[in-house]
């Protein structure tokens, strides 16, 4: 639409689109508003719409993924959950362990990383593992620890929900909501995260190619929630020095395409300890908005990754280390509305 059009011309052009068949989606930027016509046929229908009260022009989007391209919105999304922004110039610090496993556990993890910086926590309640013998999580237990850790430090929570039927329960807790790589695929479950409306962590899966990691946002977008945030957390090559190998060159590339915040895992993208913090702040010089760090106060006695897991002095050289590289990239490392 033109910079100018009024918002009944907006609304008259939604409902033009939907008269043809096509799914209307107003996309709001601070300059003007998109309204991307979703269907299979659409050439067709380019003229008529082109001569709609208000219009600018009618561009075909070259891209397979819609909603989430940059020829659709140019202007980077930030996503807001409480203390956590992510996006242009916000990097979000998600902390916190891999697993929510007792009170004391994740209160101490809360209060020491929220001291270290960090403007979410991290821990699954419900946990997708390899094997049906390993700690599966503390489901609804676990949630209402994590809201207690929230209600003391003010950090908002993001936590997996592993299938559609649990995206309520998980809403009721969480302010964020992942969505594991293992599932990056579960399309029943991204569209119940759409439609459910919180913001979500959409975490790539371990062979998905990017387009297939946008495409995957796409349903999310699609069922009508804007907030997604992308996830690089490693993929599988031939490669075995590392748990997962971390393609650091995704998060220009998709910035490129995609409007929409790129967050990295460097905790499941290198299995190491040791590795997690160099590749956190190369991560942050490569452009990510955002980092998701697996902490934990004791991680030799960890239920579920403590290989990769920080300890608290870790975690708060991490931060350090990233705060530099974040401002020398013209970057801030700093809490939402908390
Ligand atoms: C996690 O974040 O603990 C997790 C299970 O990650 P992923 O889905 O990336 O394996
Ligand atoms: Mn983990």
């Amino acid at each position: 639409m033109k910079r100018n059009a009024t918002p009944e011309q907006i609304q008259h052009m939604i409902e033009r689109v939907e008269h043809l068949g096509l799914k209307a989606h107003p996309i709001h930027g601070t300059e003007r508003t998109v309204i991307a016509a979703i269907g299979e046929k659409r050439d067709e229908f380019r003229q008529s719409l082109e001569s709609g009260p208000g219009v600018d022009e009618v561009v075909p989007i070259l891209a397979p993924y819609k909603v989430a391209s940059r020829e659709v919105k140019e202007e980077s999304t930030v996503v807001r959950a409480g203390s956590l922004a992510v996006g242009n110039s916000h990097v979000g610090m998600i902390a916190g362990p891999c697993a929510v496993e007792n009170e004391k556990q994740m209160l101490a993890t809360a209060r020491a990383v929220k001291a270290a910086g960090a403007t979410a926590l991290r821990g699954g309640a419900f946990k997708p593992r390899t094997s049906p013998y390993s700690f599966q999580g503390l489901k609804e237990d676990g949630l209402k620890i994590l809201a207690t850790a929230r209600a003391e430090t003010g950090l908002a929570v993001v936590t997996e929900a592993i299938g559609a039927e649990d995206v309520p329960l998980v809403a009721r807790y969480a302010d964020v909501l992942q969505i594991g790589a293992r599932n990056m695929q579960n399309y029943r479950l991204l569209e119940a995260v759409g439609h459910e409306g919180k913001p979500v962590l959409l975490k790539r899966g371990p062979s998905a190619t990017l387009d297939e990691l946008l495409l995957a946002a796409e349903y999310i977008l699609n069922a009508g929630n804007p907030n997604v945030m992308l996830c690089e957390r490693g993929i599988r090559t031939f490669e075995t020095h590392t748990r997962n190998t971390l393609p650091l060159a995704a998060v220009p590339w998709l910035h490129q395409r995609t409007h929409l915040p790129v967050v990295v895992d460097p905790s499941h993208g290198t299995g190491h300890t040791s590795l997690v913090t160099p590749m956190a702040a190369a991560s942050i010089a490569a452009g990510a908005d955002g980092l998701i760090v697996e902490v934990h106060p004791d991680p030799e006695s960890a239920l579920s990754d403590g290989y990769q897991s920080l300890d608290f002095d870790q975690f708060e050289q991490l931060m350090t280390l990233c705060r530099r590289v974040a401002e020398a990239v013209d970057r801030t490392i700093e809490p939402g509305a908390l």
